[in-house]
């Protein structure tokens, strides 16, 4: 059995608000959201980190999974920023590879 937190949201063994899924990816509401709306995109399948995402095709599955999920929440019109972690520079906490979309309010630049 797997110890890492996404691929437990994955299995079922830990259940989040999912909002969107298909056979290779998987989305739900971050529990600690940083924006009105602040989605979580992941791949099925255990990858660490964006180092490790050497698959072009599940790149595009992840990818194009936001465009579908900015529409579904209402974010298409105004717009919507997509963030990806990578380790400790990055700020990555989680070390299974996921997009933020955050959306639902003005964003800001630069990042912190
Ligand atoms: O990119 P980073 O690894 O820092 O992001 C991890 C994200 O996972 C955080 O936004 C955090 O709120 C979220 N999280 C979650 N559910 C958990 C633990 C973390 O949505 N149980």
């Amino acid at each position: 059995m797997s110890t890492c937190l996404f691929c437990k949201m994955v299995s079922g063994e830990i259940q989040p608000d999912i909002v969107y899924q298909n056979d290779f990816v998987l989305a739900f509401n971050d529990i600690n959201p940083k924006a009105p709306v602040h989605v979580l995109i992941i791949p099925k399948q255990h990858i660490e980190t964006l180092n490790e995402l050497t698959d072009a095709g599940l790149a595009g599955q992840l990818f194009s999974a936001a465009p579908i999920i900015a529409k579904q929440l209402g974010l298409s019109e105004n717009g919507y920023r997509l963030v990806v972690n990578c380790n400790k520079h990055g700020g990555q906490e989680v070390y299974h590879l996921h997009i933020h979309l955050l959306g639902g309010r003005q964003m800001t630049w630069p990042p912190g």
